[in-house]
């Protein structure tokens, strides 16, 4: 019987709550006996443990400190039974009957061991044999002469019948040294006690023998030396059984000689001659009580002495340790409890899904789905990212910049060479030459171009599809991952319904532009009209003619400047300046264009060169947004001054020369085709989000509810749609385990005050 089994359920209670909510260790104090040599320091130290297994004797036994840390196993813990430990080898000579008892009491008795630090992984089933490894441990390093060591011997004891409590046994304090000590055991000894007692943590056990004078004993001197108030110090008087005859040590047991918060209490061990005859502890301890029961000076306080008192007292004073600890616990169980509560909310209730309202949940879960998708699209959901744009309005700059820009940089004459259009004027014209402007040429040629509109507005129907795509898989909810399977349904859903739209649009976009295509509608009030375009391109060229002269004759009546190439060349008059800028404009034209000169020509024309690209304003399109882009060049609406400018420069040096009639045919055309197409270029502008909107995305926003339940919403399908994420079940579980083992520890504790 350990002495302090009283304990053992509460603490162990609380040892559980302590390393199960990962509060601090309940951190029991650590019992250090004290005292003279052969005060019985080891024998106190085995009445409270219940247990015969420390090396006692005369003269100095305890020569290292013995660390020995009681551990509480349950009997059925599953350390009990591992098998991969050596165990102790009883090599005496067992008897039948030894053997009988043993394997009858094996059955009965709960496993108990120990283990020592330097042997691991070995067993001492038999307490006998971990007294003799004290010994050899001992002898091992502190020799065979009565030297002693401070490295410890660490111990440890599982059984069900201990306490988790952690107790060291010292060498006791000698004066005078013998065998190998050393000539300053005394000081070195002290230390080392010092060494244990100063911790805070620890009570002291004082042992000083009844039949030496108190005033001389040493382990009060010491304990008083870090106790002065005497608040952790147990005096413990022993071998009041062998006091001389007639005296008795009534006065410091009443506390009268020396005070100590925590008393003195006597007690009777076993002396040499019970150990010789193998006297059991639980006999010395009957004798113990008779002893006191029968004396005459301490019958009247017999209840106050002994080993069984000895025990109370500790269990007192370690109650009263763990009460100190208790507020805090308590303290740390609440918030725990609450933030676990707080948890396990946020995993859902579990009994809102019984048969009956499955259906509900689904329908619930469906519509915030449902909503968070149609929210997202609008704007208003309530978890819009400041950090990049989202939902709704990344389809509205997917209108406006992307699909503006691509359109705006698309230059509707930029692959039509001068040449083929002049075939298309002569082939309109038929055999005889017309009168006036060809415009069955111009309605040839500008259908084609027309279709340049048709890439990026697929393009378009493409974004605002990926964007609702995006929307879609980012519509879940807190509630809504618990249900893999069914938001995985909610997704696939949509997405169908997403794909099932983009088919219609798509057409949709295609027709529109197919209906611009079908009728060229000269009559637009915008267009600019073959008259008018007429008159305005003979007007310049003449204006052009005249400033030409004027300048020829002024300066360079003979220049003409030949290109590199040679395949141009240009009348000009200041050559020098001239040159250049043509070098220059063809250097670049013949990087981004594979019909060199002819490249050239247009840009020229236009007078839209490179450098005037790049210092346009931010606003222009950028190319590389829409990589389907025919190319990359700016085009606005028809700019006159550039074309003032260079107009006269221009001699193609064709195999066969444009008159300059067919040159101002030309000129004519491609005005006109740049007029026109401008004109289909805003509608389609303004028209293919509209048709986007309606046919897309409105259509998926106002369907998006009816298809889910549709699809979804099914009585055949509620079991798989609600399977539950296994580890967010797994979490709840554990969750819920945690809370019971909190509110269980809670309760414990409440008991303990
Ligand atoms: P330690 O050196 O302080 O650890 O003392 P031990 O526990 O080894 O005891 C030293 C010797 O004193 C042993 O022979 C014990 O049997 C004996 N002894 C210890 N306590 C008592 C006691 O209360 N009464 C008697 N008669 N002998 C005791
Ligand atoms: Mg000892």
């Amino acid at each position: 019987m350990s002495a302090l089994q009283d304990l053992i359920p509460t603490v162990n209670k609380l040892q559980d709550i302590v390393t199960n909510t990962n509060l601090t260790d309940l951190d029991l104090p650590i019992l250090t006996v004290i005292g003279s040599q052969s005060a019985g320091k080891s024998s106190v130290l085995e009445n409270i443990v219940g247990k015969d297994f420390l090396p006692r004797g005369t003269g100095i036994v305890t020569r290292r400190p013995l660390i020995l840390q009681l551990i509480n196993i349950k009997e059925d813990d599953p350390l009990v039974h591992k098998s991969d430990f050596e165990a102790d080898q009883d090599h005496s000579e067992v008897t039948l009957e030894d053997h009988l008892r043993n394997a009858g009491a094996s059955q009965v008795e709960p496993a108990e061991w120990g283990e020592f630090l330097h042997l691991p992984g070995k067993r001492f089933y038999n307490f006998n044999n971990i007294r003799k490894e004290i010994e050899n441990e001992t002898s091992r390093i502190a020799g065979k002469n009565k030297g002693i060591s401070r490295i410890p011997i660490n111990l440890k004891i599982y059984s069900p019948k201990v306490l988790n409590l952690t107790m060291v046994d010292l060498p006791g304090l000698t004066k005078i040294p013998i065998g190998d000590q050393p000539t300053d055991i005394e000081k070195q000894i002290k230390n080392l006690i010092l060494e244990y007692i100063s911790k805070p943590n620890s009570i002291i056990l004082a042992v000083s023998p009844a039949n030496v004078d108190l005033v001389n004993s040493e382990s009060l001197k010491l304990a008083r030396q870090v106790d002065p108030l005497g608040k952790r110090t147990i005096g413990i008087l022993s071998k009041l059984d062998l006091m001389d005859h007639g005296t008795n040590a009534l006065d410091i047991l009443t506390g009268k000689v020396y005070p100590l918060k925590l008393g003195f209490i006597g007690v009777v061990n076993r002396s040499q001659q019970d150990i010789s005859v193998n006297k059991s502890l639980e006999e010395s301890l009957r004798a113990e009580e008779e002893f006191f029961r029968s004396h005459p000076a301490y019958k009247n306080i017999a209840g106050r002495c002994g080993t069984a008192f000895l025990a109370k007292t500790l269990n007192k004073t370690l109650m009263h340790h763990i009460r100190e600890r208790l507020p805090d616990i308590k303290a740390k169980l609440n918030t725990l409890m609450g933030q676990t509560e707080q948890e396990l909310a946020s995993y859902g209730d579990l009994n809102i899904v019984s048969k009956q309202n499955r259906g509900s949940l689904i329908l619930m879960l469906m519509n915030k789905f449902a909503n968070n998708f149609i929210s997202s699209i609008e704007g208003n959901s309530s978890e819009i990212s400041t950090k990049e744009l989202c939902g709704g309005a990344r389809i509205y700059y997917i209108y406006n910049e992307v699909f503006g820009n691509s359109l705006l940089s698309i230059n509707p004459v930029s692959n039509l060479p001068v040449q083929d259009i002049r075939t298309a004027i002569r082939n309109s014209t038929g055999p005889r030459p017309s009168l006036f402007v060809p415009e069955l040429a111009f309605d040839l040629l500008v259908k084609p171009q027309i279709k340049l509109l048709e890439s990026p507005s697929h393009r378009c129907v493409e974004l605002v599809y990926e964007e609702l795509m995006k929307i879609c898989h980012n519509c879940g909810s807190q509630e809504l991952s618990r249900y893999p399977k069914l938001q995985t349904k909610l997704i696939e859903t949509v997405s169908e319904l997403l794909r099932e739209r983009l088919g219609p649009t798509t057409k949709y976009v295609e027709s529109l532009i197919e209906i611009h295509r079908a009728y060229i509608n000269t009559n637009h009030p915008n267009f600019v009209g073959a008259a008018a375009a007429m008159s305005s391109v003979v007007e310049e060229r003449q204006k052009q003619k005249q400033k030409q002269k004027s300048k020829d004759h002024a300066r360079s009546p003979n220049g003409s400047v030949p290109l590199e190439n040679g395949t141009s060349s240009h009348k000009v008059s200041d050559a020098g300046s001239r040159a250049e800028e043509l070098r220059e404009l063809e250097r670049k034209s013949s990087n981004t264009s594979t019909s060199g000169d002819k490249e050239l020509f247009l840009n020229f024309f236009f007078g839209k060169d490179q450098s005037q690209n790049s210092s346009s304003p931010p606003s222009q399109p950028q190319p590389s947004q829409f990589p389907s882009e025919p190319d990359g060049l700016q085009f606005n609406i028809p700019s006159q001054s550039p074309i003032e400018k260079k107009m006269e420069h221009l001699n193609m040096k064709e195999e066969e020369e444009l008159s300059e009639r067919e040159e101002l045919e030309c000129e004519l055309i491609r005005r006109l085709i740049i007029s026109y197409f401008s004109i289909v270029r805003e509608m389609i502008q303004d028209q293919v989000p509209k048709a986007i909107m309606c046919l897309l995305v409105n259509f998926s926003k106002e369907s998006v509810q009816n298809t889910l339940v549709q699809k979804l919403y099914r009585e055949e399908l509620f079991d798989e749609l609600l399977y539950e994420d296994e580890n967010l079940s797994q979490e709840r579980e554990k969750c819920e385990k945690l809370l019971a083992t909190y509110r269980e520890a809670a309760a414990i504790i409440s008991e303990v005050v």
